[in-house]
């Protein structure tokens, strides 16, 4: 041991050999410099010292501390060290220092003042401490949290664009949307809302929908009952028609849907409603459904005198034994028959839609029925021959004239609609309570996405419609009126590989 530490007057020997011991074991690394000597050398370092740089006893006694630092000058913690060596302080800091092998460690870095009797600083004791380890934990910690604060930025960047863009959506969209919470208080609208109510957003928000605009304009009970059944009971609704009477923008036909938002947090509860305007369309709606009713029935009269008298011509005709005449009217008629038929299936649309279509119901033999409208069919038809299989020997109760219409309708499209082929095939059966009439054709077909289509007013499947003459309201008003007779309608068909139209109708009396 270095000589000044022998020179304490009141240590003995084996204290000393003991106090050198416990620094021996420490596992951090100890010097001592003393302060009285130029240059503050190291008078005292420990095995832990010597482990911890690599450097030899004897190439560490009488160094100045500062060759741990090698080249690497510019460190702050530097500065504190001196400062507090020059005020004899305590200090401790994290310093970068560098083995005998050159490879640089954290040195976690304790300096502490001795003072001798009259307070002068004879010596520093200095603390090492290798923190590397811990150090490059705390660098790879803090590139982690650097990286995660910059992904929570990006995220939160994404999640302000999306909301940006959802918002710019909604603006834009054309219907009015409101959201309510579970007191009915209106908590958002759109600006369409506003705008189409001609409502300012203040007299909106807050407020309990049913209690918004003048004289109490949303206070009406239906919706009040719907809306409020959809929280407790998860109970959407969609398409309900609302028609009212509103102070600021008149009288208006509205469809509502409205719904669960399907939130957790803070937006559950709320409910989403969608209010889209249909007062125009309904109105373009009715009057082209007028058009057609008042077209249809105008048209009637004079075909009707066209018919007569073309039939008072042809008799004549055929008493004078004029071929020529007879052949001419006799084109004449088919003609006006076709032009007859599409007038009347025209006011049976408008019929239907105005609820006015009448029903007369007999009973009848219904083999009989379907036996005579394949007549009526075969006699017009040159090209096909229809053949009926099966039979049901049942008397039903129906309109006999409407489904004979139903039967020649579904026939004429057999025909029509397969002109390459030569037979049409009608099947009669009774199936349990009911009667059941398939007509079979191999024409052109119908894809899978028209089978429901073709029912509805007007659709034509798009890729006939320049082929084949119609106008697409045979099947839909077929449809309407077995379903009049509580039957269904239905088609099985392929494109390309003919089609199966089909009917059932309940036996059971009315
Ligand atoms: P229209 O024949 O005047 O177009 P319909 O209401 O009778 O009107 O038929 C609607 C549509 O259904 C037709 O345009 C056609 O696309 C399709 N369709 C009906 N019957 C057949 C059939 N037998 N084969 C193929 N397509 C059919």
């Amino acid at each position: 041991m270095h000589d000044s530490l022998n020179q304490t007057p009141q240590t003995n020997p084996a204290d000393i050999r003991l106090f050198e011991a416990a620094l021996n074991a420490s596992s951090n690394g100890v010097v001592i410099t003393d302060n009285l000597l130029p240059d503050q050398p190291i008078i005292y370092c420990n095995r832990a010292f010597e482990q911890l740089t690599g450097y030899q006893r004897d190439e560490i006694i009488g160094h100045n501390c500062r060759f741990l630092q090698s080249g690497d000058r510019d460190q702050d913690a530097r500065t504190e060290i001196r400062e507090a060596i020059r005020k004899g302080k305590h200090c401790q800091v994290e310093i970068r220092n560098y083995k005998k092998n050159g490879e640089m460690f954290w040195n976690e870095l304790m300096i502490s003042p001795v003072k001798n009797d009259h307070g002068d600083i004879t010596h520093f004791i200095g603390i090492q401490n290798d923190i590397s380890r811990r150090k490059a934990a705390e660098n790879e910690l803090a590139k982690e949290k650097e990286y995660l604060e910059e992904r929570v930025v990006e995220r939160t960047r994404d999640i302000e664009q999306s909301e940006a863009y959802q918002a710019s959506i909604i603006e834009t969209i054309r219907e009015s949307l409101v959201v309510i919470d579970k007191d009915m208080k209106v908590l958002s609208v759109n600006e369409h809302f506003c705008k189409f109510f001609k409502l300012k957003s203040k007299e909106i928000i807050g407020q309990e929908l049913f209690t918004i605009g003048d004289r109490g304009q949303w206070d009406i009970p239906e919706l009040k009952n719907l809306l409020l059944n959809i929280l407790p009971h998860n109970n959407p609704f969609e398409g309900f028609e609302l028609e009212n009477e509103f102070p600021r923008i008149g009288r208006k036909l509205l469809v509502l849907n409205a719904r669960q938002v399907m939130l957790k947090g803070r937006y559950q509860n709320r409910i989403l409603l969608a209010i889209e305007d249909i007062t125009e369309r309904r109105e373009i709606e009715q009057r082209k459904e007028d058009f057609i009713s008042i077209a249809s029935h105008e048209m009637k009269t004079p075909l009707t005198s066209i018919k007569g008298n073309i039939q008072l011509l042809e008799k004549k005709a055929e008493r004078n034994n004029d071929t020529e005449y007879m052949q001419g009217f006799n084109k004449a008629s088919k003609s006006i028959a076709r032009l007859e038929r599409l007038i009347y299936d025209l006011l049976d649309v408008s019929k239907i839609q105005s609820g006015k279509i009448e029903f007369h119901f007999t009973n009848f033999d219904f083999d009989q029925l379907v036996a005579e409208a394949v007549s009526g069919v075969q006699a017009a038809t040159q090209t096909h021959k229809l053949n009926i299989t099966g039979s049901t020997n049942i008397e039903i109760t129906g309109d006999y004239g409407r489904l004979e219409q139903v039967l020649i309708n579904l026939l004429n499209n057999a025909v029509k609609y397969s002109p390459a082929a030569d037979e049409v095939k009608v099947h009669v059966s009774k199936v349990s309570d009911y009667v059941k009439v398939a007509i079979t054709d191999s024409g052109v077909g119908i894809h899978q996405r028209d089978h429901k289509r073709i029912f509805e007013r007007f659709y034509r499947a798009e890729q006939i419609t320049e082929k084949f003459p119609g106008v697409g309201i045979g099947l839909y008003v077929s449809s309407q009126i077995i379903k009049e007779h509580k039957g269904t309608l239905w088609v099985e068909s392929e494109e390309g590989k003919g089609s199966v139209f089909n009917f059932t109708i309940p036996i059971n009396k009315r």
